[in-house]
């Protein structure tokens, strides 16, 4: 699922080259993967709309077509933006394309699972998972003592609570081990036996974290804004290999899609069992 630093490089690579441009063509072949609340016929409705400058809200990219319309792209565990020329070679994965005179953007999905909504501006609203959402991960106004109060309903384990959105938006299953890492908390610690210090150490992590990564991720993933980069990582999916703090294997559990990877050493506790 891409987060917060592959869609600010995905950001501004599209703000660079298509903000300003007028859509010619709008194509399918599945073009249901879109909800529409502002036109019956999404494709008919973006021809001869501009692309305006394209914002990011947590995990979502918003594109302002034309004065009144947004499309809001989620492109949660399997849907990927694609940059091309327009007479590249279509991907059976293709969705739908939103055309200019000289570029293709076009979606791309291995399982449907993207959500994308199209609505008029007044309607950004009534999308809930942008309404519930928290403040964004680098919101360059928050402050801890915000920062922990939000935090302070919750229970559970640390990491589905940051990873969830409510507390900081943008941050998913493969940054949150990396924050957790650099604030040296274990991911199954219960937010109510955090200390003041961990909890500082986790805001300071989580700006930190995620400009770090995103200034890797701008030299190296464009102009393939469609591929995930996510080697570089410092634990997320590196389970056996040596901590690059401490140089102990990093643990690593669960299902392939929630994997969690972390360092027992730099991150003791909270696991009961292993
Ligand atoms: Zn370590």
């Amino acid at each position: 699922m891409p987060e917060i630093p592959d869609l600010e490089v995905i950001r501004e690579f599209l703000n660079d080259r298509i903000a300003g441009r007028e859509i010619t063509r709008a194509e399918g072949p599945k073009p249901w993967i879109v909800r529409s609340l502002a036109a019956d016929d999404f494709l008919a409705d973006v021809v001869g709309r501009k692309f305006g400058r394209i914002l990011r809200k947590g995990k979502d990219l918003l594109f302002p077509l034309g004065d009144d319309r947004l499309l809001a792209a989620n492109l949660m565990l399997t849907g990927r933006l694609q940059y091309t020329e327009p007479d590249a070679k279509r991907s059976k994965r293709l969705y739908f394309l939103l055309g200019g005179e000289d570029f293709d953007l076009r979606y791309l999905d291995d399982r449907s699972m993207g959500r994308i909504n199209y609505v008029r501006a007044d309607q950004l609203d009534e999308l809930r998972r942008l309404r519930e959402q928290g403040p964004d991960a680098l919101d360059p106004d928050a402050a801890f003592e915000d920062f922990a109060e939000r935090l302070r309903p919750y229970s559970g384990e640390i990491k589905g609570i940051v990873a969830r959105g409510k507390v900081a938006a943008g941050i998913g299953n493969a940054y949150v081990d990396e924050i957790l890492w650099e604030a040296r908390v274990s991911p199954f610690r219960k937010r109510k036996s955090l200390s003041d210090e961990e909890l500082r150490r986790l805001f300071d992590a989580i700006p930190k974290t995620l400009n770090e990564a995103t200034a890797v991720v701008r030299e190296r993933m464009p102009p393939n804004i469609h591929v995930k980069v996510r080697d570089f990582l410092k634990v997320h999916r590196k389970g056996g290999e040596p901590c690059p703090r401490c140089g102990a294997p990093i643990s690593e559990i669960g299902p392939n899609q929630k994997i969690t990877s972390w360092c027992r050493a730099c991150q003791p506790g909270g696991l009961v069992k292993n």
